[in-house]
């Protein structure tokens, strides 16, 4: 494999744990609010925006976490709905998924990269 392809394949790998850990901070918080076994219907919505937006991310291979992101790509009522989740399940993962917490946490400190669009 060359070395862009490998490159690829480390970024595929933690974009899908990205939004594997956003998943399950909405699914934590959907079942203490709105109580039901899977997502309700605006949490569903939630998720595959979320979804949508990491994989369109204009930074692509060198994509912060979105929570350091100068850009703000979110939709004003998406943004302040994530915010929540993630202020509410953040802290409960480290409980229920720890090694998953940690990499998000580290992730977190990468610093995002400048606001300026890539040619
Ligand atoms: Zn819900």
């Amino acid at each position: 494999m060359s070395d862009m392809a490998v490159k690829k394949e480390i970024f595929m790998k933690r974009l899908e744990r990205e939004i594997k850990t956003v998943g399950i901070m909405i699914d934590i918080y959907c079942r203490k609010h709105h109580g039901g076994d899977r997502f309700c219907e605006s949490c569903q919505e939630l998720y595959y925006y979320a979804r949508q937006r990491s994989l369109k991310c204009q930074y692509g291979e060198d994509k912060p976490v979105c929570g350091k992101c100068q850009v703000h790509c979110y939709k004003p009522k998406m943004k302040a709905k994530i915010r929540e989740v993630m202020k509410f399940s953040g802290q409960k993962m480290i409980y229920s998924h720890p090694i998953l917490a940690i990499l998000h946490l580290m992730a977190k400190r990468k610093k995002a990269p400048s606001t300026k669009k890539r040619e």
